[in-house]
């Protein structure tokens, strides 16, 4: 693949324009629900975790996943401290997305509290962030948008399917 023709997917509210999406002022990602301040949960202060690359899980390993580079399951410095087994920082610079549409799918089956009804997905062009996502360990990129490539329905059946093939996650 020619450097710079990579895209990336992102789910958004159906009734929003998805051109608020190339607006620098909303390329920040924030974990969903409460912040929680002190110990890490993701890695239980280890400060490194075992990464599970959805994009690659669901559509095969790929050597040019900016996510993995193809390595799909590996162990890393957690994304959530950072490796300090604090979580200091919520705030990343960046709009969440998957470099695949299957990664985005899977990820939106696994979160158990994700609102997959109204949705699209919006494929867009952009650099990526030298941020870390909080669900990189997913992995989740972070980008800057330049461009709209595409936006289509999210199906919830398709959701619906890979939840019931692999589970939501726990709690
Ligand atoms: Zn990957
Ligand atoms: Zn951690």
């Amino acid at each position: 693949m020619a450097a710079g023709s990579r895209t990336f997917f992102h789910c958004h509210p159906e009734e929003e324009d998805p051109g608020v999406l190339l607006d620098p002022g909303n390329q920040v990602s924030e974990p969903w629900g409460e912040p929680e301040h002190g110990p890490c949960d993701k890695c239980g202060g280890q400060g490194t975790t075992i990464y599970e690359c959805f994009s690659c899980m669901e559509a095969g390993s790929d050597p040019e996943c900016p996510a993995c580079q193809g390595r799909v399951r590996f162990e890393q410095t957690c994304p959530t401290c950072e490796g300090c087994g604090e979580i200091n920082r919520h705030q990343r610079h960046g709009l969440a997305v998957f470099p695949s549409r299957e990664g985005l799918y899977r990820y939106l089956a696994w979160k158990n509290d994700a609102r997959i009804e109204g949705k699209v997905v919006v494929e867009l062009a952009g650099e990526l962030s030298e941020d870390l996502d909080l669900d990189a360990d997913h992995g989740a990129l972070l980008v800057f948008p330049q461009r709209l490539v595409s936006v289509e329905p999210l199906d919830p059946a398709v959701v619906t399917a890979i939840r019931d093939r692999v589970g939501a996650e726990e709690g």
